[in-house]
């Protein structure tokens, strides 16, 4: 056992605050036009949302993990509680009720495109009060990773909440424009093209500045380091401390499904900067995790354990 700052155990390597949600997948020829009805394949209902699916990424890897989320007294919010525990994920700052579960209906076509409508349910739930009430789950863990699918206080609380010693990692996402105390508070702000550019308010501008200039650019929006995800290209990386921007490649494979790519990745780098790694040796590891989890269909059914990366 070892000791925070404060010198409260450590219990957890990474504290998960996010969104649990249900996805609900139908497969159709042809996603339907306004007022039109199409039939679809059966039915299927995957555990996602970005909490919960970094919460069981970091834990299938061995990472000592717990979740604090909000789920539904229903069939969902069971199902999504089940999911975590089987990666070995700590359950005990789930809280239940308040609101049915988080679902996301998703159509998708042959082609791969889909459509999405989310109803955030019990994650739009997940309050300050429940931060505050969480204590000793955030005197416990040495990391603390957020994303933006609960609310913005909520996610500001936890920022405020974070131990002495303890570090935040924050996946701002989907992007929402972020309080100057809780960008000044990321360490690292971890963000994928797409979100780099609205926060950089380059939206549209694909032939705007390169990644490296992007990098350089949030720097100086306050983070205290910076991790930017390149897909395929793996990131870059940036920290304030040394100004150095240092890109990461990913190893070479056939992608089949890159969702829940980022948070497998956010979850690996989190993890790993928690035991003490300096923030290129983490993206060296959680390029190979993000990788690994696009060579398999689906979010959580295709995070690796820490022997399928290494066998990459
Ligand atoms: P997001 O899922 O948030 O859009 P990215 O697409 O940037 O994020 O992917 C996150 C990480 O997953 C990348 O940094 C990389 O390590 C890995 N990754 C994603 N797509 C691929 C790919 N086609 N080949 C190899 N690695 C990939």
């Amino acid at each position: 056992m070892y000791e925070n700052e404060d010198s409260a155990p450590v219990r957890y390597d990474l504290l998960v605050v996010g969104s649990a949600n249900a996805d609900l997948v139908i497969g159709v020829d042809r996603r339907p036009a306004p007022g039109e009805t199409v039939l679809g394949s059966d039915l299927a209902v995957h555990p996602g949302g970005k909490g919960a699916n970094q919460a069981v990424a970091a834990a299938r890897l061995g990472a000592r993990t717990a979740l604090l989320a909000r789920v539904g007294d229903d069939a969902h919010g069971r199902l999504l509680l089940e999911s975590q525990q089987d990666a070995g994920v700590e359950t005990g700052g789930v809280l239940v009720g308040g609101a049915p579960t988080g679902v996301a209906l998703i159509t998708v076509d042959p082609s791969g495109d889909n459509s999405i409508v989310v109803s955030p349910g019990a994650n739009a739930r997940l309050t300050p009060e429940d931060i505050k009430a969480a204590g000793p789950l955030f005197r416990a863990a040495r990391v603390v990773s957020v994303q933006l699918e609960v609310p913005l206080e909520t996610v500001a609380e936890a920022a405020r909440s974070l131990a002495p010693g303890s570090r935040l990692v924050l996946n701002p996402s989907p992007p929402a424009p972020l309080p100057e105390d809780v960008l000044t508070a990321c360490d690292p702000l971890v963000v994928n093209e797409h979100e780099a550019r609205y926060i950089l308010g380059i939206l549209g501008d694909t032939a705007g500045p390169a990644p490296e200039d992007w990098t350089r650019t949030l720097l100086t929006h306050g983070p205290r380091s910076v991790v930017v995800t390149l897909g395929a290209a793996g990131a870059l990386v940036a920290d304030g401390r040394t100004a150095d921007c240092v890109r990461v490649p990913s190893p070479e494979v056939d992608a089949v499904d890159t969702t829940g790519a980022g948070d497998a990745f956010t979850a690996a780098l989190a993890w790993r900067l928690g035991l003490g790694e300096d923030l290129a040796a983490a993206a060296a590891f959680a390029v190979r995790v993000g990788a690994a989890a696009v060579t398999g269909q689906g979010a959580q059914a295709s995070f690796p354990t820490a022997a399928e990366v290494a066998a990459l």
